[in-house]
C-alpha cells in the first residue's frame, strides 16, 4: 500500500490466512498441533516490575517522559512541526467519517482508532483544550464496545486484525486521557478494553488447527491483546494472563521472522504490520524489563530498509504483495508510476530502543525528508523521536557496502553507490519465501501452520532500476501468485511449487523450499554476480536433474543471465523478463527495453522456439483471496520459449543505457559471452 492513512489503509489489511487446510507433503509433519492452552503459558507469568495498580500513563511513556517531550517540543518547534503538523489531528478529528464507522467487526475500524491516541497524546503534551475536545469525540464509539464483542472468524474476515488495532489505540487513549474523563467514563473505557481482550484471548485458547506465526493476522491481534494486557494489569484480574498469551504468541511470531533483517513480505506489508513488534516490545520492555531488542526479529532490520529504498529514495525494490490493491490510491495509475513511502515507525523505536548505529542513521535520513502527510499518526515519531538526525540532515551517513546478501531469505541486492539518485541497482532472490531457518523451526514448533502470506513463487527472480527506472521489473500485488508474472522460468508452461493460488506456499514442504538457494556469492563495488539453485522449486513431475541460473552484473552496464537444465524426460521452457515499457525488437534476437531515461539492449545468444511480447496482464488483488481476480495490465512481458529437450540453456546478455543501442552486439562462445560495443 503506498498510503499509511486512512480508510484505504484499513482495506489493504492483509486477507486472513486460510488456516486449518494444511496437509504437509513431507515426512515428520505430521505431528498433531499442541493445544494452544499448553501453548499460552509456556513463557510464564509475566511480572510487572513495579506496582502499577491504578496508575497511567505507563505504556509507552511515564509523566516524567512526557515533561521531556514537552520540554523538546518547546525547544525545537519546528522539529515537530516538520515531523507532523498537529493542525493535522484536529483535521482529522474534524472529519465526521473518521469515527463513525468505527466498529471492529467491520472493514471500517483499525487505523482509525489510533487518531484517538495521537490526539490525546497531543493533549497531554501540549493541555491545548482543542485536542481534547477532539479526542472525546471517540468516546461515544468507544464506549459502545462494553456490551459488544469482536467476532474474530480466522481466514474469514479482519476482525483479528481490526480489533488488533482497537486494543491498541484505545489502550493508548486510555493511558493518557484517563485522567481527562470522568471516573465513570474512564471505567467505561476498561470495561469496554475488557470485553474485547477476552475476546481476544479466546480466540488464542481455544484455536486447536494450527497458527501462522509469520502472518499479522497472528501477531497484530496478540500484540493488541498484550497492550491490553499491561494497561490494566493491577486493575483487572484477568490482565495478567492476556500479557502471558501475548507474550508467548508474539516470541513465537517473532522467532518466525526476519532471521536476517529481511520482512518476507515485502516493503508494502513491513508498512503495514512491522512496527507491531516493535510496539509490543517497547511497551514490554518499560513494565517488565523484559528485553527483546538485541534479537530477532530486530535485527538486521536496517539493512532491509536500507538496501530496498532504491537510488533517489521515491520507490523500493518491488517483491512479494507490493504496491495498492483494488481501491487503494495509485491503483489506476499505470504501473510503477506510484511511489513507495515507508513507515518510519520501526526504525525510529529500534534506535531509541536498540540504540543508533550507522545503518539505521541512514535509513531513517533516507526517509526523513520524506513525505510525511502519509503518516498523520504522530505519536512515535513523537516519542521516539530523532529530531537530532532531522537537525543535521547535510550529512547523508553511508555505510559501505552498497551490497547486501541476505543469507537466510538468499536475497541479494546490490548498488552502483550510495550517493548518485540516477544508480544502477539489482535485486536478485532464490531461496525459501520465509528463509531457511524456517525450516529447522518448523520442526521445533508443530503447531506452526505456515503459509508464507503474500510472498510470491519467485525463485530466480531479479530487478534492476537505472536511472530511476525499473527496467526489469515485479507486477506487485496480485490475488493469485504465479511465477508467470516474474523474471523467472516456466517448465512446460508450469510454475513453481503450486502457484495459481492466493497462498502458494500453503502446504508446501519447508524442507523442499530450504533447497532453493543462492550458490557462489560475490559481490564488490564493481559488479556483483550469483547462482541460483532452481530444481526444487518445480513439482517433481517436471523430472528436473539439475536447473540453474546464473546472474552477473558487471560494472552497472554489462549483464548475463545463463539458465542450464538437464531433465529426465524433454522439456520445454518458457523465460520471462518484465517491463513497464513496451519492448521494440532490433532485430530477430535483440530487444530494446526502454523506460524514461533507462534504456537496456537485450540480446538472445541460444537458439529458441519462439519468443514475443505480450502485454503483462496480472491477476490483481480486489480483497477477495483466490476469487474473482481484476485482470489488468502491469507492464509488458518478453516471453522465450525453447524446443523440448532433455538438457540445454538459455542465455541472454543486456548492456544498460548504451549510447547507441543499434550497434550494441554481444557473441557467446565456450561459456563466454563477449560484448560488441
Ligand atoms: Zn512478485
Amino acid at each position: 500500500m503506498q498510503n499509511l492513512s486512512r480508510r484505504d489503509f484499513i482495506k489493504s489489511a492483509s486477507v486472513a490466512a486460510a488456516l486449518g487446510t494444511v496437509v504437509a507433503k513431507g515426512a515428520g509433519q505430521a505431528t498433531p498441533a499442541p493445544s494452544p492452552l499448553t501453548l499460552t503459558h509456556t513463557s510464564g507469568p509475566t511480572r510487572l516490575t513495579a506496582d502499577f495498580a491504578g496508575k497511567w500513563p505507563r505504556l509507552l511513556a511515564s509523566e516524567s517522559d512526557i515533561a521531556a517531550v514537552r520540554a523538546r517540543l518547546s525547544r525545537l518547534p519546528s522539529a515537530f512541526t516538520r515531523m507532523i503538523p498537529p493542525d493535522d489531528a484536529l483535521g482529522i478529528a474534524q472529519d465526521e467519517s473518521t469515527f463513525s464507522a468505527f466498529k471492529p467487526n467491520g472493514e471500517l475500524a483499525g487505523y482509525e482508532i489510533l487518531h484517538a491516541a495521537w490526539l490525546a497524546l497531543l493533549h497531554r503534551v501540549t493541555r491545548k483544550p482543542s485536542y481534547l475536545q477532539a479526542a472525546r469525540r471517540f468516546l461515544p464509539a468507544i464506549l459502545e464496545m462494553r456490551d459488544t464483542s469482536v467476532v474474530i472468524e480466522a481466514g474469514r474476515s479482519n476482525g483479528d486484525l481490526m480489533i488488533g488495532h482497537w486494543l491498541l489505540g484505545v489502550s493508548l487513549y486510555h493511558d493518557w486521557l484517563h485522567d481527562q474523563l470522568s471516573s465513570d467514563e474512564a471505567q467505561g473505557v476498561r470495561t469496554a478494553i475488557t470485553a474485547q481482550a477476552r475476546a481476544v484471548y479466546h480466540h488464542f485458547n481455544t484455536r486447536h488447527s494450527g497458527w501462522s506465526y509469520e502472518q499479522n493476522h497472528v501477531f497484530i491481534p496478540a500484540a493488541g491483546l498484550g497492550v491490553a494486557g499491561f494497561a490494566l494489569s493491577g486493575t483487572e484480574a484477568e490482565a495478567d494472563d492476556w500479557i502471558s498469551c501475548a507474550t508467548t504468541f508474539m516470541r513465537r511470531s517473532g522467532d518466525a521472522l526476519c532471521a536476517d533483517g529481511l520482512f518476507y513480505e515485502g516493503v508494502s506489508y513491513f508498512n503495514y504490520a512491522f512496527h507491531w513488534h516493535v510496539i509490543f516490545a517497547a511497551v514490554q520492555r518499560r513494565l517488565t524489563g523484559k528485553d527483546w531488542f538485541g534479537g530477532q526479529p530486530f535485527v538486521g532490520v536496517e539493512d532491509f530498509v536500507l538496501h530496498h529504498t532504491l537510488p533517489g529514495g521515491d520507490f523500493a525494490f518491488d517483491f512479494a504483495d507490493w504496491g495498492p490493491r483494488k481501491g487503494q490510491p495509485g491503483y489506476e495509475k499505470p504501473w510503477h508510476s506510484v511511489p513507495t513511502r515507508w513507515s518510519v515507525w520501526s526504525l525510529l523505536g529500534l534506535r531509541r530502543f536498540r540504540g543508533p548505529n550507522p545503518t539505521l542513521n541512514a535509513s531513517l535520513r533516507q526517509l526523513l525528508g520524506r513525505d510525511y502527510s502519509l503518516q498523520r499518526v504522530g505519536i512515535f515519531h513523537l516519542l521516539w523521536s530523532c529530531e537530532d538526525l532531522l537537525a543535521s540532515p547535510a550529512k547523508v551517513e553511508t555505510p559501505a557496502p552498497a551490497y547486501h546478501h541476505f543469507t537466510d531469505h538468499d536475497v541479494l541486492v546490490w548498488r552502483e553507490n550510495w550517493s548518485d539518485k540516477n544508480a544502477t541497482a539489482l535485486w536478485l532472490k532464490c531461496g525459501p519465501p520465509e528463509g531457511h531457518r524456517a525450516t529447522d523451526l518448523r520442526r521445533e514448533r508443530p503447531e506452526w501452520k505456515p503459509n508464507a502470506g503474500h510472498a510470491h513463487p519467485d525463485a530466480g527472480h531479479f530487478t534492476i532500476w537505472s536511472r530511476g527506472r525499473f527496467l526489469a521489473g515485479d507486477t506487485g500485488y496480485t490475488a493469485i501468485k504465479r511465477t508467470r508474472d516474474h523474471n523467472c522460468l516456466l517448465i512446460a508452461d508450469d510454475g513453481q511449487f503450486r502457484d495459481g493460488r492466493y497462498h502458494a506456499f500453503d502446504g508446501v514442504d519447508f524442507a523442499v523450499l530450504n533447497d532453493i538457494r543462492l550458490r557462489e556469492v560475490s559481490a564488490s563495488a564493481r559488479g556483483v554476480s550469483a547462482t541460483c539453485v532452481l530444481a526444487p522449486a518445480y513439482d517433481s513431475v517436471h523430472t528436473m536433474n539439475s536447473l540453474e541460473r546464473r546472474v552477473s552484473l558487471n560494472d552497472a552496464s554489462q549483464l548475463f543471465v545463463h539458465d542450464r537444465w538437464t531433465s529426465r524426460a524433454a522439456k520445454e521452457l518458457t523465460w520471462l523478463w518484465h517491463t513497464d515499457e513496451k519492448p521494440e525488437s532490433l532485430d530477430a534476437t535483440r530487444w530494446l527495453i526502454r523506460n524514461g531515461p533507462a534504456s537496456m539492449v537485450l540480446i538472445v545468444l541460444t537458439p529458441f522456439a519462439s519468443i514475443t511480447v505480450e502485454a503483462a496482464m496480472v491477476p490483481a488483488y480486489t480483497g477477495t483471496p483466490d476469487r474473482n481476480p481484476d485482470w489488468r495490465q502491469r507492464g509488458w512481458r518478453i516471453v522465450l520459449t525453447t524446443t523440448p529437450a532433455t538438457s540445454g540453456e538459455i542465455v541472454v546478455a543486456g548492456v544498460l543505457n548504451p549510447a547507441r543501442p543499434a550497434e550494441v552486439k554481444a557473441a557467446y562462445a565456450n561459456g563466454n559471452v563477449s560484448f560488441l560495443l
